[in-house]
């Protein structure tokens, strides 16, 4: 380590100390550029192969001349039409630079660093570095059968939890809880803690006894529910997600929120993208397809992967993931090695487009030495 990051290190507060960022999907032009492949292939973010609806793209073109005003720092538009599609007040949704913005502002708001902050191993990356920024203590509950064990959860809770998060479906493993056992756990939580209930692939769940907590924010009041525009709505570059909670917890996040945190034209984008169930039902079967087709091929070449709710499948690929990642790198290919999620051996993929599914089946067969089935 050089001196001045010695430094600059001591200068740091605490908990950035120990931070380590997270770790993106490599981006295209960056695997082009480095590999000097070309018509790279990205299953690692959990973008929609779709892309936007055409409506969102025809509300960003009309908006442009626009651009030298700021945006509405209170979303006035955008929060109506969530707020109606939830049957709840406007006062009810914060809005967020992508969810992620929500997550820290709630650690932000809530948590201090004689707290603890409570979630599942193999749980989203972010919930422990919006732990960390803010100096405070990661409770992590073991895991059972790759998804959250709410019972294990539930144990970790003390006087000094002051923040809950669960992701469901969670990200990296596509596990998910259904409505009576995560209602039993909301349910049971003392009134110093906050739950958050991340509902980043909400749209793509198909579970018949999978929940929209958003209609339990009335019932439980310390409850915030997150969501995005980033996933099923295909609008993560221009970084748009909100949340559902009392007003009163609302009044904390936007205490700490920047006044224009949600640029102009993510507002009008969402905003449109909302009014185009087409797109949103075109996405959704996509998914569905793609997600057996990539189920049946890892399957065929005797690859397990984890039963997933979400647009991503976890395959074990039966030896160091970072290896096989890298090959794949040099096919052209991205997908997701989570080691630093405690997987060492999965790769997270994407669901694609058929031929996407197709070009990452044949990809991970080639490079694994496995024949690829029909
Ligand atoms: C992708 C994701 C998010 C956040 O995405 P944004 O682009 O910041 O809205 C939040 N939670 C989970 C579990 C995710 O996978």
């Amino acid at each position: 380590m050089s001196k001045l990051l010695d430094d600059i290190l001591t200068l740091a507060s605490p908990g950035v100390r120990g931070l380590r960022p997270y770790e993106p999907g490599k981006p295209i032009s960056e695997l082009e550029r480095e590999y000097g492949v070309r018509d790279a292939l990205k299953l690692a973010s959990n973008e929609n192969p779709l892309g936007p609806s055409p409506k969102a793209l025809e509300a960003v073109r009309a908006l442009l001349p626009e651009l030298a005003l700021y945006p509405d720092g209170n979303g006035f538009d955008l929060k109506s039409a969530l707020a109606a599609r939830h049957g709840v007040p406007p006062a009810w949704i914060t809005l967020g630079n992508g969810s992620n913005d929500i997550l820290e502002l709630l650690a932000r708001a809530f948590v201090t660093p004689d707290n603890e902050v409570l979630f599942s191993e193999h749980a989203f990356a972010v919930y422990p570095i919006v732990t960390q920024a803010v100096g405070a203590t990661a409770s992590v509950a073991p895991a059972k059968d790759y998804g959250h064990d709410l019972a294990a959860m539930a144990e970790r809770v003390n006087e000094r939890t002051r923040l809950v998060f669960v992701a469901n479906p969670n990200n990296p493993t596509g596990t998910w809880l259904s409505a009576a056992v995560l209602e039993r756990f909301i349910a049971d939580l003392p009134a110093h803690v906050i739950a958050v209930v991340d509902e980043a692939y909400f749209e793509y769940v198909q579970e018949a006894d999978y929940p929209d907590t958003t209609a339990w924010v009335e019932r439980f009041p310390r409850l915030v529910v997150t969501r995005t525009f980033s996933k099923a709505f295909g609008l993560a570059g221009l970084r748009v997600g909100y949340s559902v909670s009392r007003p009163e917890v609302a009044d904390m996040l936007n205490r700490v929120r920047q006044p224009f945190n949600v640029n102009s034209a993510a507002q009008v984008a969402a905003l449109a993208a909302l009014t185009d169930s087409a797109h949103m039902a075109a996405s959704v079967r996509m998914n569905s397809e793609g997600m057996q087709q990539l189920s049946r091929g890892f399957a065929d070449m005797g690859l397990e992967t984890i039963p997933s709710v979400g647009n991503f499948l976890c395959v074990d690929v039966q030896r160091a993931a970072g290896a096989v990642y890298e090959e794949l790198l040099r096919e052209g290919v991205i997908v997701r090695p989570i080691a630093n999620y405690g997987l060492p051996n999965h790769l997270r993929i994407t669901v694609g487009s058929d031929e996407q599914n197709r070009r990452v089946i044949a990809a991970v067969a080639r490079v694994t030495g496995r024949e690829a089935g029909a």
